[in-house]
């Protein structure tokens, strides 16, 4: 596979926009379906597709002022409404002309999972049948959310039960956010959502402008959710023409880089893609973006038991890591059933901890959250794949 390949896996074929006939539909790319521009009156369409501008102009066209299009976003986004008739600071004829044009949700909660630390996990499925997965960590005060990108995975790493199928296509920015809205309301009234990862299924960086743009309303502190950048990390494989084009588009994001070997001969086997970049390549890159950002790095590590955990392994992490600014992730890995990895035991976690940390490296061992829910990413949808029937556990949908 080339990096070109890799980075825009989905990319090639448009997004329909939502309950048209295909007949109707003009070839179009994904950031420009569903604008209020482009779509028949007589459809209704997403709010969550909509930009600020482009709602302002609905707005305007019909003579409304303009500064309701940021009042209802702040209803969706921060007062957690789900309809339009109950936004009752807006008049009842305001509220009927928004129903008759936009709908709010698209996804169907198929499945919702409680652990027993307080982690969620909703199976949302899209109205073409693709299935997503997000979750809420709840660890002391913080509120985070980890989202998909993309409905499957052309990754390929070996290990990851979110890639094993491939890829179907890139999420839009409405897609990447309702998830978060979704789970959103998931929360007690007081709590209120403080980091979100992109750490789901999917690259975010092969999805980049609809990830950016959905980000964008995450970040927005006047209608949107109100999260710093600073708490919103975007996870990838590492492409470093993306990871450029990330530095370029002047969002301090965090970067966390999914490294999983120190070599490029053991990352190749347990990333494939690492094939036509190479380490050397993503050092480079992630150097670039600090010196754009001054976002300390994270590289994170899945500790694959007999395969990357030896004394050997840690060592040459060292030497990799050494002079950068950068925390190293480690993560036991999270078993997917049906794959033959295995987490490491105790005693070679500890001493692949002891390396490192001698070593001088800022190394964190992270502690896994909602193991008994399968919550490591595509570990639900893939479950139920093998399932056919959808159990409505919840009326999230
Ligand atoms: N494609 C992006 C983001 C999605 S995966 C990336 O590669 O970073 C988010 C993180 O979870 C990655 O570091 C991935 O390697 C890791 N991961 C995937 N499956 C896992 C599992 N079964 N156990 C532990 N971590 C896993």
């Amino acid at each position: 596979m080339t990096i070109i390949v890799a980075l825009f896996p989905a990319v090639a074929e448009p997004e329909k926009p939502i309950g048209r006939p295909a007949s109707m539909t003009k070839p179009m790319t994904i950031e420009s379906a569903e604008t209020v521009e482009s779509v028949p009156k007589a459809e209704k369409l997403s709010i969550l597709e909509q930009t600020e501008h482009s709602l302002i102009r609905w707005f305007v066209d019909r003579d409304l002022p303009k500064y309701r299009a940021k009042q209802v976003l702040s209803a969706i986004y921060q007062r957690r409404i789900d309809s339009f008739s109950d936004m009752t600071e807006l008049s009842k004829d305001l509220r009927a002309k928004l129903d008759e044009q936009f709908y709010i949700f698209k996804t169907k909660t198929a499945e919702s999972q409680q652990s027993e630390d307080g982690t969620e996990k909703l199976l949302l499925e899209l109205p073409d049948g693709g299935r997503i997965e997000c979750v809420l960590l709840r660890d002391g005060p913080r509120r985070s959310v980890c989202l998909s990108s993309q409905v499957g995975c052309a990754m390929g790493c070996v290990f990851c039960a979110s890639g094993l199928d491939g890829v179907d296509r890139n999420l839009t920015r409405g897609e990447i956010l309702e998830q978060a809205l979704k789970l959103q309301r998931l929360l007690e009234p007081e709590e209120r959502l403080s980091h979100i990862v992109m750490m789901g299924m999917g690259e975010p960086l092969a999805n980049l402008r609809n990830v950016l743009d959905a980000l964008d309303v995450a970040r927005d502190s006047e209608y949107g959710l109100g999260i710093s950048p600073r708490r919103i990390t975007i996870s990838t494989v590492g492409l470093p023409p993306a990871i450029d084009k990330l530095a370029e588009a002047h969002s301090p994001f965090q970067l966390a880089i999914s490294l999983h070997a120190p070599n490029d001969e053991l990352r190749t086997r347990l990333v494939p893609v690492n094939k036509n970049i190479g380490i050397e390549a993503i050092m480079a890159a992630t150097e670039r973006y600090f010196a754009v950002t001054s976002r300390r790095l994270t590289f994170e590590y899945v500790l694959l038991k007999d395969i990357n955990d030896s004394p050997q392994c840690a060592g040459q992490l060292v030497k990799l890591l050494r002079r950068r600014t950068a925390m190293l992730n480690v993560i036991p890995y999270n078993p997917v059933p049906g794959l033959p990895y295995e987490t490491p035991s105790s005693e070679a976690i500890l001493e692949f901890r002891r390396i490192l940390m001698e070593g001088g490296i800022n190394v964190m061992f992270r502690q896994r959250k909602g193991n008994d829910i399968q919550a490591a990413c595509g570990q639900l949808r893939r479950l139920r794949e093998r399932e056919p029937q959808i159990v409505t556990l919840n009326s999230h949908g």
